[in-house]
């Protein structure tokens, strides 16, 4: 069993549902975003085009966060194939975060909030889970998924752009689909091989 997404770019239509989705999900600080979109303008007036890319954490076969970490505290769970971080064994030297090239993980050094007023009931129970001086990033929603849910931004995604399964299945909706519409995960070059896919727009 090897957990992964598919992204298709033909739907995404650059919503930022994901990216708000999972922060309240996960209650993330300002600044953090597990789930994000980057947009980008292509072509010249008046023939411009905005191209919307969705990205997270990419769930990497070959993880160089995992291999740089110095305590063990970024690891990958051997059942499912998600990275995740043992926050208990984390020392917050932020190697993991120089050797992620995909610029995937945060640093959460302060107490942050979005209101000046202090953060909501919501807010503190969401955020009361984060340890401070801890690198942080997204695990593919693992609670949700071992409860039989899908990840928040899967979920939440209005144009059912993102798709979650097996990727080890070969009947599964995610290998199909990568299969049947060439898809492609970012920066093949760097043989981390992620488990995040997209599909062409
Ligand atoms: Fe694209 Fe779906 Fe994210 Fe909206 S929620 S930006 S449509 S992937
Ligand atoms: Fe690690 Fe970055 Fe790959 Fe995620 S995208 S597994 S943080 S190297």
């Amino acid at each position: 069993m090897k957990w992964g997404m598919v992204i298709d770019l033909k739907r995404c239509i650059g919503c930022y549902g994901c990216q708000l989705s999972c922060k309240a999900e996960n209650g993330t600080p300002p600044g953090v975003f597990y789930a994000r979109v980057i947009k980008q303008e292509e072509g010249q007036y008046p023939t411009v085009q905005q191209l919307a890319l969705p990205v997270l954490c990419n769930h990497c076969e070959d993880a160089p966060c995992v291999s740089a970490c110095p305590t063990g505290a970024s690891f990958k769970w051997e059942e499912d194939g998600i990275v995740d971080i043992d926050h208990d064994l984390c020392v917050g030297c932020r190697a993991c975060m120089m050797a992620c090239p995909y610029n995937n993980r945060y640093f959460n050094d302060q107490p942050q909030h979005y209101f000046p007023q202090g953060m909501t009931p919501y807010e503190t129970s969401r955020t009361d889970r984060h340890q401070k001086d801890v690198v942080m990033k997204c695990n593919f929603c693992r609670d949700r998924v071992r409860a039989g849910k899908s990840p928040a931004c899967v979920a939440n995604c209005p144009t059912v752009a993102r798709i979650f399964g097996d990727l080890d299945d070969p009947m599964s909706e995610v290998s199909r689909l990568i299969k049947e519409r060439g898809g492609f995960a970012l920066h093949p070059e760097l043989d981390t091989r992620p488990s995040v896919y997209y599909l062409p727009p």
